[in-house]
């Protein structure tokens, strides 16, 4: 999703620098890091060859599906890979992978969401975890829209305070 990717979002490369900071301040606060990421598998559905809506990208054990280099996750971070099976796509990191009953045994009620995209797997975590109670604040420094159709990005945001998150510049 950074620029050089299959699926490039504008400035994507532009959230690292806050999600790092991001990521320093939790591990400063004693609060959990978690990253998610795509991690299809070469023949996933949600490719154009398949019919799908994207051009190929994060497919599993390549470059494409690699964390940007310069993005500095503490070594205690929880990864979970979503959209792992060939016939089901998924947004939110919260979708298929166990993730709101793991951090509920954490004891986790708030939090803090940044990344790529804005307007696709960024609205979609953020949607599910106030669905699942979580008090989530979306961190606007930390992401970007692909904008697909003009303002995508800010019907986002706007739908994602509509349902209860707080939005802070970051
Ligand atoms: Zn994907």
């Amino acid at each position: 999703f950074c620029p050089g990717g299959k699926l490039a979002v504008r400035d994507g490369d532009r959230v690292v620098g806050p999600l790092n900071r991001l990521a320093a301040q939790a591990q400063q606060a004693g609060a959990r890091v978690v990253a998610s990421r795509d991690w299809h598998p070469p023949d996933h559905v949600s490719f154009a060859e398949r019919g799908g809506s994207w051009p190929l990208h994060c497919v599993r054990e390549t470059d494409g599906a690699e964390f940007h280099q310069k993005l500095e996750l503490p070594e205690q971070t929880l990864v979970v890979s979503k959209a792992t099976s060939a016939d089901t796509d998924a947004y939110s990191a919260f979708d298929g992978t166990g993730l709101a009953d793991k951090l509920r045994s954490w004891g986790i009620k708030r939090v803090f969401v940044g990344g790529l995209a804005l307007d696709y797997c960024v609205k979609a975590t953020v949607l599910d975890a106030l669905a699942e109670g979580f008090d989530v604040h979306l961190v606007q420094a930390a992401t970007r829209p692909v904008d697909v159709r003009d303002g995508d990005g800010r019907r986002a945001v706007q739908e994602m305070l509509r349902a209860g998150a707080v939005v802070e510049e970051g």
